[in-house]
């Protein structure tokens, strides 16, 4: 196999534009809602995952993607539940790569838990895939177990290595989580600065009902920041990765640091993104309950018609945007669906 050399993206208008004039250019799809860990923030331990008729094909999974980029979409993120575990995830992958040859999709990425990627780095990279996010809470083995319930942080210690030594850029995602990780947060910054990596915080979101509390686990990142500035300068850049994130730069470490405040800071009105399930519904909000079944018109017809005429009119209610709230008195999560459905 060769590897893709990726062309020129042409800027081609978008043709997806919500009722509040925002561009939709950003489709995260999530190809499975199983995993092979547990995140105590994301699933509770014992999940019933869907059964396998009511998930997409990875031809279906495929036409859609397709539908998105020939309306306008140019980043498709791939995420989960943990997408390296859907059974020949890469000849999905091997097949949307077309559009990175083609020029039609500027960015081919993923989100995953790294469990996988001493396998699949390679390939990845093969198919276009340049940039990964691979989330990492903590480094610390017991703790690893812990948050993950299932996981081994050495084999995606391991899996980092993989996709870095083949060339992959990677972004660290750690969710900040009080009184686990809020100590590790500063060297974990400086160990994802000095392996050129960047570095992600995301304060946990109210999402589907899991075995804790949230408010135990809910952390501000206005807090961290508090606590990073004592020891290292923070100056804020205008970076941006078409993510929610805003980014400052380390002075001590001359690296990225991102910050995901869906909570102490909302991000809607820059939001160029929706969010696809593996059973065909479409999320125009991560934190709204409004959905889009994609899959019916999908299946009703061999050509993208209906489901392109669906798509529009699910962009057409994209709504303005969210209003999550952790506190004493919201102990139910805004909404039942796990962010294992969106994939984040
Ligand atoms: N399994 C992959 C992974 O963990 O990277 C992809 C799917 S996972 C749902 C995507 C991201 O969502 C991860 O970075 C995870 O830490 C984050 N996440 C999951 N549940 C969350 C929650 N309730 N609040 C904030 N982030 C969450
Ligand atoms: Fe799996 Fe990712 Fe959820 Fe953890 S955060 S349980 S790795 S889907």
């Amino acid at each position: 196999m060769t590897d893709i050399i990726l062309p020129e993206v042409s800027s081609g208008q978008a043709e997806l534009v919500d009722p509040f004039g925002r561009s939709v250019t950003y489709l995260r799809l999530s190809v499975t809602d199983r995993c092979d860990f547990r995140c105590v923030y994301c699933m509770s331990e014992n999940m019933t995952f869907l059964p396998k008729k009511d998930v997409l094909t990875l031809e279906e999974l495929d036409r859609l993607a397709t539908a998105f980029i020939d309306k306008g979409v140019r980043k498709l993120r791939l995420t989960g539940g943990e997408p390296l575990v859907r059974r020949n995830i890469m000849s999905l992958i091997s097949d949307l790569s077309r559009h990175l040859k083609s020029g039609a999709l500027e960015e081919l990425t993923l989100t995953t838990n790294g469990s996988q990627l001493r396998r699949f780095a390679g390939e990845l990279f093969r198919h276009g895939v340049r940039r990964i996010n691979v989330s990492l809470d903590t480094r610390d083995p017991r703790k690893f177990k812990d948050i993950t319930r299932w996981g081994d942080v050495d084999k995606v210690l391991d899996g980092i290595r993989a996709a870095q030594d083949v060339g992959l850029q990677i972004k660290i995602n750690m969710v900040a989580l009080k009184c686990f990780n809020e100590d590790e947060i500063g060297p974990m910054l400086e160990w994802c600065h000095d392996e050129g990596m960047d570095l992600t915080l995301i304060e946990t979101m109210p999402l589907g009902e899991i075995d804790g509390d949230r408010t135990d686990q809910y952390l501000p990142l206005s807090l961290v920041r508090g606590k990073l500035v004592e020891k290292f300068e923070l100056e804020d850049i205008p970076y941006k990765t078409g993510g929610p994130a805003r980014y400052v730069k380390v002075k001590q470490t001359g690296g990225r640091l991102g910050f995901i405040t869906p909570l102490t800071h909302n991000f809607c009105e820059s939001c160029n993104r929706v969010r696809l399930t593996c059973t065909g519904t479409l999320y125009m909000c991560l934190g709204q309950e409004d959905a889009a079944d994609l899959r019916a018109p999908l299946r009703a017809s061999e050509g993208n018609e209906l489901v392109s005429q669906a798509i529009d009119e699910a962009i057409s209610r994209k709504p303005k945007g969210h209003d999550f709230i952790i506190d004493r008195r919201h102990k139910r999560p805004a909404l039942g669906r796990h962010m294992s459905m969106t994939g984040g």
